[in-house]
């Protein structure tokens, strides 16, 4: 019996607090699967994510999903991705990765080292010349390239000079960005790790890149009715990653950002449910790790006009466990942090909120530079964050214990909030 009623309470409490963690898991994994190959542009994936994420919406209950298209420009890898050093098979995502700016290549290349103790530009560009460096890789540590800038910039230019691309050295994992993939630039440039052998002599490589031009994608726009239309609640997260590394390899995301993703999703069934006093729109943007592209174009065509907006939430990369709250804040919307800091200090949902200065790294920013009031939510670095923009940021790594007090910092922040 007391067993029971325990059981009975607990479910009591579920409903009170609203979040839904079965639900969030299972769109985290719905969204983090094979089936979207990482949520890019070559191989569709975000824009099967896309149509997901709309019948997700409907099944969660709201009164009308749009789908708002752009355009973007994106360099992407679908296809061949080999590369073996001295004959040895290389692993994309684990022993090299692409520069998201690179061409494809095929065929095999000799090595020529910087080296960064004795640097001398004069005799790199001389050796390069010589016969048994024509058409080499250039090896050179990544962090050492900022200090000889020219040097490198002409290293990557067809007419600069005659090395055939370059290899980075840099940390393991090894990440992968696209926030420069907009363009494809003269010669093949990847990451490899510090690891990567010092006296190679020569790589194949056999890879593919596809640019896509004018590829089309789209924002997701769902929309739960208040009972004043005057005014209203924007909750967003970009549902879009990296996609491919190559046909097998692909960037899952879990955390950035279907964590983010899937809470909006929950809050949507949420509202649905608990009728607001506000219209509340439901945003899952495309682009945004291809340079904020989705949220970029909203701001310019909205589907409410942005002085509408009370206060606006975006989540990105809240699939952590860092007790303490990532935050930054629109000048605009200080007074609602004011109200933010409040609710935390009472109910302590995290240990603390840390506000950091804005910075143009996820889709509240454009918001904010038009002066609508809006928070961004990210979880401080956890167990998961080492993963970031690696093929390690997957279901199998996930991690879910910031999403409830992210539900409740929001809910109670959105019952209080005049
Ligand atoms: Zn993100």
């Amino acid at each position: 019996m007391k067993k029971l009623l325990i059981l009975l309470l607990a479910l009591v409490t579920v409903q009170l607090n609203g979040q839904d963690m079965a639900h969030y898991k299972r769109v985290v994994k719905e969204l983090s699967s094979t089936k979207y190959q990482g949520r890019g542009y070559a191989r569709n994936g975000a824009n099967k994510a896309g149509k997901y994420l709309q019948k997700e919406f409907i099944k969660a209950g709201v009164d009308e999903v749009m789908c708002q298209p752009f355009k973007l420009d994106i360099n992407t890898f679908p296809g061949k991705m080999k590369l073996s050093v001295d004959g040895k098979k290389q692993t994309p995502g684990v022993d090299f990765t692409m520069r998201e700016y690179s061409p494809g290549v095929k065929g095999t290349f000799p090595l020529y080292y910087i080296d960064t103790l004795h640097y001398d530009a004069d005799k790199i560009f001389q050796d390069l010349e010589k016969p048994e460096y024509k058409d080499a890789f250039v090896v050179s540590d990544f962090m050492f390239s900022y200090k000889h800038r020219e040097d490198y910039a002409r290293l990557q230019k067809k007419d600069g000079a005659p090395n055939a691309g370059i290899l980075f050295t840099w940390e393991e994992p090894l990440k992968f960005y696209k926030a420069y993939g907009e363009k494809v630039v003269d010669k093949p440039i990847m990451w490899v790790p510090y690891r990567f052998p010092k006296d190679a002599k020569s790589i194949s490589a056999d890879i593919e890149n596809k640019f896509l031009k004018d590829y089309e994608c789209f924002n997701v726009i769902a929309k739960v009715e208040g009972t004043r239309h005057d005014s209203c609640y924007v909750f967003t997260a970009h549902y879009d990653h990296l996609g491919n590394m190559g046909k097998k390899v692909f960037y899952a995301g879990a955390n950035d950002n279907a964590s983010g993703t899937a809470t909006i999703v929950t809050l949507a069934a949420y509202y649905a449910q608990h009728r607001p006093v506000y219209d509340m729109y439901f945003i899952a943007f495309s682009g945004e790790d291809a340079y904020l592209r989705g949220s970029l174009w909203y701001v310019d065509h909205p589907v409410v006009p942005l002085e509408q907006i009370k206060y606006l939430f975006n989540i990105d990369m809240i699939g952590d466990n860092n007790p303490v709250q990532y935050c930054e804040v629109s000048d605009e919307g200080m007074r609602g942090y004011a109200l933010f800091e409040q609710i935390n200090n009472e109910k302590h949902h995290f240990q603390a909120l840390n506000r950091g200065t804005l910075a143009g790294n996820s889709d509240h920013y454009p918001f904010a530079t038009h002066h609508v009031p809006c928070i961004f939510l990210e979880n401080e670095e956890g167990d998961a964050f080492k993963y970031y923009h690696t093929i390690h940021d997957n279901w199998q790594n996930a991690v879910f214990d910031s999403y409830e007090p992210v539900f409740r910092l929001v809910r109670d922040f959105i019952e209080q909030y005049r």
